[in-house]
């Protein structure tokens, strides 16, 4: 048994917000005010503890913030009147509807809608592309932006390193996959699904695996090489009466029986999590700096 290390993103993420903070402080002596609009659509108790953090760290960075809550009802042509709006506004450098919209939403077509320079989630076509040509005027999604800061910031090697991810959504596995496979981090690349046969000999083969599933303790110690680096992007939530919430956060890992194996592991929570609204932050900073 060995410890491993244990990435720590609440404090790689308050250095990337204190950086944050510094570059609003002289965009905002340049006139430019970073401005970020949150748009939560319906009453999702998850989605609404999101959306009060992520504008509760514009206020603490000196952001300018919108929050736009609309009702449950709100209809796919008024959701879509509110992103003209603020595609229009000279005050908002960056947009981001929460996800996931009610049913009756076609998200794919609220996505498409936002201006792509305004598009701080990365979500939009354009920006999918820019990330598959390593063009750096994109936006990356911040979930596998924070995953890869979060290790270069422990420095941990990744080119050459073989690299397991399981999951293949557009908001974590597809981008994740393209950041490691990028000449920037040289890593090879596989990615699971739900599909993928004999999965835990697959990650036996990583020397980086990403969890990226949203199932409980998914990930056992077998499934993981020794020494390998496990990153572990799964938040579920299992209930436990003992919490005074009534749930405990869980990842996607078995974290007590894996991390003797690694080298270096993220908890949950406390690792991959604040990593997200620190990299939304930066891809605002971003924006506003491109849009002047
Ligand atoms: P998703 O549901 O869109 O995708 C899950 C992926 O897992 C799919 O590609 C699916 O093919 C794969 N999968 C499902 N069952 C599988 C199985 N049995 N074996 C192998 N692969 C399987 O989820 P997502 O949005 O990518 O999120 C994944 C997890 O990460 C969730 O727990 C989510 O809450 C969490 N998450 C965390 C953050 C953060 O800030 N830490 C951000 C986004 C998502």
């Amino acid at each position: 048994m060995t410890s491993p290390r244990i990435l720590d993103g609440k404090a790689v993420a308050a250095a990337v917000l204190d950086e944050c903070r510094a570059e609003a402080a002289a965009l905002t002596a340049k006139g430019i005010v970073p401005g970020l609009a949150v748009v939560l659509v319906g009453e999702d108790p998850a989605s609404k503890v999101y959306v009060g953090s992520k504008v509760r760290t514009c206020g603490e960075l000196g952001f300018h913030s919108r929050k736009i809550e609309l009702p449950a009802a709100t209809t796919q042509e008024q959701l879509l009147e509110v992103v003209r709006q603020l595609n229009a506004d000279p005050a908002i450098h960056g947009i981001l509807v929460q996800s996931p919209p009610p049913a009756h939403i076609d998200e794919q077509a609220i996505i498409r809608a936002i201006d792509p320079r305004k598009d701080v989630d990365g979500f939009h076509p354009e920006n999918v592309a820019k990330l598959a040509l390593e063009d750096a005027t994109g936006f990356v999604p911040c979930t596998p932006a924070g995953c890869i800061k979060l290790m270069e910031t422990a420095g941990i090697a990744t080119s050459g390193a073989e690299a397991v991810i399981i999951g293949r959504s557009m908001i974590v596995g597809k981008p994740m996959a393209l950041l490691l496979v990028s000449k920037k981090a040289n890593a090879t690349v596989t990615i699971a699904h739900s599909r993928s046969k004999d999965l835990p000999a697959i990650c036996r083969r990583a020397d980086i695996l990403v969890a990226a599933v949203g199932r409980p303790e998914m990930v056992k110690a077998d499934w993981v090489k020794p020494g390998a680096v496990v990153i572990d992007v799964g938040i579920n939530r299992i209930a436990d009466a003992s919490k005074k919430s009534g749930y405990r956060l869980t990842g996607d890992v078995a974290y007590d029986e894996v991390a003797p194996r690694c080298s270096a592991i993220t908890p949950v929570p406390g690792g991959v999590g604040p990593m997200t609204i620190a990299m939304l932050m930066k891809n605002t900073l971003q924006a506003a700096r491109q849009l002047g």
